[in-house]
């Protein structure tokens, strides 16, 4: 049995990133590919910055990528609660265990003397950091402060002298001067643990072997390391990995578009495209292979190949991906998937014009829900004319018109619209006899009946649409020529 356990550890402040499903991602590879554990840990300890229904989100967002956990908030597990504010105890406990030991301390400054103290070290371009006051205090010192019943928190006290190295396998080690960490707080004066405290402690307790987490974590490695240490305990193996960036080369956020994945799941895009492309985002397995099956990635993935460097979200790559696993879809998954955003958009959308119609659109659309401007001749009752598409580039209106006659003259002489070909071929006929160009000629007749210029090939589209309904609409675009 693998003694891999990774942790998913988010704070539940609203629909995740992908960049941080792209880190879920890599633990959940990295889980299944050694036989080990991916646990889903809630770290909800700064209140503040919740929001209601965060951990839903946060595990629709997981299970629409099929990231599926073996602990969790909502499954259990053997080391739990895995919700941070259900371990103050814990948290308590621990920070008494250190205070005990004499490896941590307590501060009774005020946030106003921090405030002057910061703003000193700052006028005096010093690094800003806590100026250990507190820690020197004789025991009687301590005792008149808590009689004074003094708010107090609990700091780490790092020791002054000597080094750390820090192992990180996507950055390699680093050594820090010991001198160079700040006394961190570990305890909140309203007994919430700081994250420092609450991440060390479950780390630990909860067995991971593995942290992965964002680059933007690397400043407060040391005084985790630090503090694993403090406790006497090992330090899991730690990888911090590269930040995803959009086309500016600038930390991906809200202002480059989605950022969610629940928004690409809206949008129609594929769990599957999703995860070969998340997977890609700071990991390669060569220098050529961008299409891995889930099945691969599970077999390929290996922490050796993170990449360090910041990864570029590629909107256009991601399309391209999920173009292509749409493609892979037989046409009843396509129909059935393209199916709630024409329910969206229309009342009453017949599933079985929209399984006849999917073929047409399967190399063309990139998501889902661009079906609907495809196909939405289909389901509307009338489409609109605008009159200079109606007319075209080499026609005048009244050409254009005898073109609309013509093909409503031939057209009607058919009893059911399901021989394509003759259809066509009459209609070809038809423009011959009035020596208009077959583009114009059906170009025209494509704007009567779908209202558009580009739209899937005619003659399939006027049979899904049947007779009457083209008929209906080419007699109108026939009127609107007339009364514009
Ligand atoms: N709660 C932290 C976050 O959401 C977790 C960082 C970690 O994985 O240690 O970024
Ligand atoms: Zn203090």
């Amino acid at each position: 049995m693998s003694n891999v356990r990774v942790r998913f550890a988010p704070s539940p402040t609203g629909a995740p990133h992908v960049g941080s499903l792209r880190t879920a991602l890599f633990d959940w590879l990295w889980a299944r590919h050694t036989g080990g554990k991916f646990i889903l840990r809630v770290e909800d300890t700064d209140q503040k910055r919740e929001v209601e229904n965060g951990l839903e989100l946060i595990m629709d967002s997981l299970r629409f990528l099929g990231l599926d956990w073996d602990e969790g908030p909502d499954v259990g597990g053997a080391y739990g609660p895995y919700v941070q504010s259900q371990r103050l105890p814990i948290y308590q406990t621990h920070a008494k265990i250190l205070l005990d030991h004499g490896a941590a301390y307590p501060c009774y400054c005020t946030p106003e003397r921090l405030e002057q103290m910061r703003r000193d070290q700052h006028a005096r371009g010093e690094p800003t950091r806590y100026d250990r006051r507190c820690r020197d205090y004789s025991a009687q010192e301590r005792a008149a402060h808590e009689r004074a019943g003094e708010a107090r928190v609990i700091r780490l006290a790092v020791p002054r002298e000597g080094k750390t190295t820090l192992h990180d396998f996507v950055h390699g080690d680093l050594t820090i001067a010991n001198k160079d960490v700040d006394d961190q707080v570990l305890l909140k004066s309203d007994g919430f643990p700081t994250y420092h405290l609450a991440v060390v402690v479950d780390d630990h307790l909860m067995q991971i072997s593995h942290v992965m987490r964002a680059d933007e974590w690397i400043p407060s490695f040391p005084k985790h390391v630090l503090l694993f240490q403090a406790f006497g305990w090992d330090v899991p193996l730690h990888g911090h990995v590269p930040d995803v960036l959009g086309a500016d080369k600038k930390k991906l956020s809200k202002r480059h578009g989605a950022t969610s994945v629940l928004q690409y799941r809206d949008e129609g895009y594929l769990p599957d495209a999703l995860v070969n492309f998340l997977a890609r985002l700071g990991w390669s397995y060569d220098d050529k292979t961008e299409i891995f099956s889930r099945a691969e990635l599970v077999e390929k993935f290996s922490l050796d190949k993170i990449e360090h460097a910041g990864a570029v979200f590629d909107a256009a790559k991601l399309d391209w991906l999920n173009g292509y696993y749409i493609r892979q879809l037989s046409d009843d998954a396509l129909a059935a998937q393209v199916l709630p955003y024409f329910a969206r958009a229309f009342a009453q959308p017949d599933p079985a014009i929209l399984r006849e119609a999917v073929p047409f659109i399967k190399d063309r659309i990139k998501k889902f829900s661009e079906a609907v401007s495809l196909f939405d001749f289909l389901f509307l009752d009338e489409v609109k004319y605008d009159p200079q598409l109606l007319i075209g580039k080499g026609l005048d209106a009244a050409s254009a018109r005898a073109a609309l006659v013509a093909a409503h003259g031939t057209l009607e002489k058919f009893s059911a619209f399901n021989d394509e070909e003759k259809m066509e071929a009459d209609l070809r006929a038809a423009a011959d006899g009035l020596q208009i160009k077959y583009a114009l000629f059906f170009g025209a007749l494509r704007v009567a009946v779908t209202g558009k210029t580009v739209s899937p090939p005619l003659a399939p589209s006027m049979r899904l649409l049947g007779r009457e309904q083209v008929l209906k609409r080419v007699a109108r675009a026939i009127n609107f020529l007339d009364n514009r």
